[in-house]
C-alpha cells in the first residue's frame, strides 16, 4: 500500500482529535516539529494562568502560601488520575527527575537491607546510569550493567537491591511490559525503581494495578510543561512506610514551621518534598494535566499510535531504499510515542534538516535520528512531510 500526501489528510480529516491543535500557541518556526519528545509545545492557556498566579503572588504575598503549601500534592493527584492510573495521595510534584531518581533509589536501598547489587541496562537514559554509578560508589554496592532491558526481570537474584528500568526507552522507543518485570522484580525480593520520563502523557499506566511501587518522571516532555519543569514522584500507598527518602530538607519534615532539632519525615508524601518546591512551574503542570484530563489519555494515545503507524510505513516507503533502518520495535503496544531511524549519517542529516528549516527533529548518537510526535498538536500530514524531506536529502 503506497503512503500518500493525501492519505495523511484524509487521516487529519477524521482524527477526532483534530481541533485539540487550537489549544497550543502557535509558532512563528517554519520546520516541522519532531521533537516533541524531548520538549512538548506550550498551550495557549499558559500565559493567562501565569498571569494568574503573578496576581495571585502579587497580592497575596508571602500568605500565598497558605494555598501554595498544597499545590505540589493538589497537582500530583491530578496528574496521578489524569496519567498514571494512580489514586489520590501517591503522587507529588517537585524537584527534577534526576532529584527525584536519587530519592526513590536511596529509599530502595533502605527498604531492601542486606542486598548488595543494583541493576540497570546498558541503553538506560544517562542520569540514571550516572546516578547509580555515584550511588554504588558511596554506599559500597555493586552495579549490574546488563546488554538490555529485556534481562531484567531474568537478572534479579537474592543479591539484588534495586533495579532502575525506563517504561519506554529514550532512543529505541521501545516500550516495556511494567506488571510483568514488575511482577519478577518483587518476587525476587528486589524493588524497582521505573522512570516514566518518556511514557506519562503518551502512554496509559495503571501504576497501582501493576503493583508499581516506585516511580519518577518527567513534565516537559509529552506533558508539554516547559523547560526545567518540576518532575514527579509516585510511592505506592501501602509501601509508604516503608520507603524513607535519603534527602532530608524541612519541607518533609512532620512539623515544618515548628523548626525543631531533629528531623522526623511526614507522614504520605509530604515526606517526598525537600526544599521549597517550585510552585509557579508546578501550576503549569496542573494546567497541562487539567488540558490532558480533558481528552483523555487513551484518546491520546490512539492518536499517537497512529502517528507513530504512520511514520513507520512512511519511512518504510521511502526512506528504507535509502539505507535508513527502523529501530523502534514494530508492534505498537510496544512502543511509545516516537519513532528511531538510523543512518550511519545520521548526525549530519539532523543538522541539515535543522539548518535548511525543514524538519527539527533529535539526533540520539551514534547513528540515530529521533522522530517525536507530541500527539495532540502534530497533524499526519506533518509526518508526511517530515518523511519526505528526509528523504529529500538522498
Ligand atoms: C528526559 C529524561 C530524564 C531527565 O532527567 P532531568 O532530571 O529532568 O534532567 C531522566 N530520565 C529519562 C529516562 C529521561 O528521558
Amino acid at each position: 500500500m503506497a503512503v500518500t500526501r493525501s492519505e495523511a489528510l484524509a487521516l487529519d480529516e477524521a482524527d477526532p482529535l483534530a481541533e485539540r491543535r487550537g489549544a497550543f500557541a502557535p509558532t512563528t518556526n517554519k520546520a516541522i516539529y519532531a521533537d516533541g519528545n524531548s520538549l512538548g509545545p506550550p498551550l495557549r492557556a499558559i500565559g493567562p494562568r501565569l498571569a494568574r498566579t503573578l496576581a495571585e503572588w502579587s497580592n497575596d504575598l508571602v500568605s500565598g502560601w497558605d494555598r501554595w503549601l498544597d499545590v505540589p500534592f493538589e497537582v500530583g493527584d491530578r496528574l496521578g488520575a489524569a496519567c498514571l492510573g494512580a489514586s489520590a495521595g501517591q503522587t507529588v510534584v517537585c524537584d527534577s527527575t534526576s532529584v527525584n531518581l536519587l530519592k526513590a533509589i536511596g529509599a530502595a536501598i533502605e527498604a531492601t537491607p542486606g542486598r548488595s547489587e543494583l541493576v540497570v541496562a546498558a541503553e538506560e537514559f544517562p542520569t540514571d546510569r550516572y546516578l547509580l554509578q555515584s550511588i554504588a560508589a558511596q554506599r559500597g554496592l555493586e552495579l549490574i550493567v546488563l546488554d538490555e532491558a529485556t534481562q531484567l526481570a531474568a537478572a534479579c537474584t537474592e543479591r539484588t537491591a534495586v533495579v532502575v528500568a525506563s517504561a519506554v526507552n529514550y532512543r529505541s522507543g521501545e516500550l516495556l511490559d511494567i506488571r510483568s518485570i514488575t511482577e519478577s522484580v518483587h518476587a525476587a525480593g528486589a524493588e524497582i525503581v521505573w522512570d516514566l520520563c518518556h511514557a506519562a502523557g503518551a502512554v496509559p499506566l495503571q501504576l497501582d494495578a501493576w503493583g508499581v511501587r516506585l516511580a519518577v518522571g518527567c513534565t516537559y516532555k509529552y506533558l508539554n510543561s516547559g523547560p526545567g519543569a518540576p518532575a514527579f514522584v509516585y510511592v505506592a500507598r501501602a509501601h509508604q512506610g516503608r520507603f524513607r527518602q535519603p534527602l532530608w530538607g524541612w519541607f518533609g519534615q512532620r512539623d515544618q514551621f515548628a523548626m525543631g532539632p531533629h528531623y522526623n519525615p511526614a507522614d504520605g508524601m509530604r515526606s517526598w518534598l525537600v526544599g521549597t518546591p517550585n510552585i509557579i512551574g508546578i501550576e503549569i503542570v496542573d494546567e497541562n494535566v487539567r488540558f490532558i484530563a480533558d481528552v483523555g489519555i487513551e484518546a491520546i494515545r490512539a492518536k499517537s499510535e497512529a502517528l507513530v503507524a504512520f511514520a513507520q510505513s512512511a519511512s518504510e516507503e521511502m526512506l528504507t531504499s535509502l539505507g535508513w533502518t527502523i529501530v523502534t520495535p514494530p508492534t505498537p503496544y510496544r512502543r511509545g510515542g516516537h519513532l528511531a531511524i538510523a543512518r550511519h549519517d545520521a548526525e549530519a542529516v539532523c543538522a541539515e534538516l535543522i539548518a535548511r528549516e525543514l524538519v527539527l527533529p533529535d539526533f540520539r548518537a551514534p547513528d540515530v535520528l529521533r522522530l517525536g510526535f507530541s500527539p495532540l498538536p502534530t497533524q499526519f500530514v506533518d509526518v508526511y512531510d517530515a518523511v519526505v524531506a528526509i528523504s529529500s536529502l538522498g
